[in-house]
């Protein structure tokens, strides 16, 4: 049965090149893609990385209740859309998502199934750097960006899994190897009962013979 993950970290942390890499590996992985009113960086692509909406925009989707989570994140609101979740869902797929902590709470409490993991970064100082050698943001969104995170970092005790975001393809193998022992998740393996009970009734038919 298919589930959504949260992937989440402070600003800088690696969820995106995480994502990434994990949806190059892995064809049981879908990624939803959220709405935001902050404007695109360079290399983004609008309806791949996000849908980029202006105030209004968003003001209209929330309104219409299109949104699972939203929330303000560094001065802009960014949100997940259930009608992305349930359509990657209803393909089979598990759901990729990356959202800030305050999203995944309220997320998590509306798709309990969610598997919630946050990404650390081997230290503050890796951070500041990954995060100013991205080149995405000024000074001033750097600093802001960074105190967030000294608040986001302290959200973890509302996940599961812990990783730490060292080595880029150790930490990508972690994560894959979290969503693997959950699929396993007895809970999440509907025809479990039937199986047994085919084992059941097959080692039944063995007993009279031996
Ligand atoms: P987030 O999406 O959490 O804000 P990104 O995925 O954009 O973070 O990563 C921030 C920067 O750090 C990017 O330039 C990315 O290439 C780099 N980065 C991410 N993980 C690693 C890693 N394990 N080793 C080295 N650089 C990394
Ligand atoms: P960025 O601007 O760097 O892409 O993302 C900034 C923050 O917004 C990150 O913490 C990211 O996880 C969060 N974010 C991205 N999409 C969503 C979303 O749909 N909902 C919420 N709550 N946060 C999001």
């Amino acid at each position: 049965m298919p589930f959504p993950i949260i992937l989440s970290a402070p600003s800088g942390g690696g969820k995106t090149t995480i994502a990434h890499a994990l949806l190059r590996q892995r064809s049981d992985l879908g990624y939803s893609i959220s709405c935001t009113t902050r404007p695109a960086r360079p290399n983004e692509v609008d309806g791949k990385d996000y849908f980029f909406l202006t105030a209004d925009e968003f003001d209209g989707r929330q309104a219409a209740g299109e949104f699972a989570e939203w929330a303000h994140v560094h001065g802009r609101r960014y949100g997940t859309l259930r009608g992305e979740v349930d359509r990657l869902l209803a393909s089979g797929r598990h759901v990729l998502m990356d959202i800030d902590v305050q999203g995944a709470a309220q997320f998590a409490a509306s798709f309990p199934e969610s598997v919630l993991i946050f990404l650390v970064p081997p230290s503050a100082e890796v951070l500041r750097q990954r995060l100013s050698g991205r080149m995405t943001e000024s000074a001033e969104a750097l600093r802001c960006r960074l105190q967030t995170s000294r608040d986001e970092l302290r959200a973890v005790s509302a996940y599961q899994y812990v990783v730490v975001n060292d080595r880029l393809d150790e930490a990508v193998r972690q994560v894959s190897a979290i969503i693997d022992a959950e699929a396993l998740r007895r809970v999440r393996q509907p025809d479990i009962s039937s199986r047994v009970d085919a084992l059941v009734a097959e080692l039944d038919r063995i007993l009279v013979e031996v």
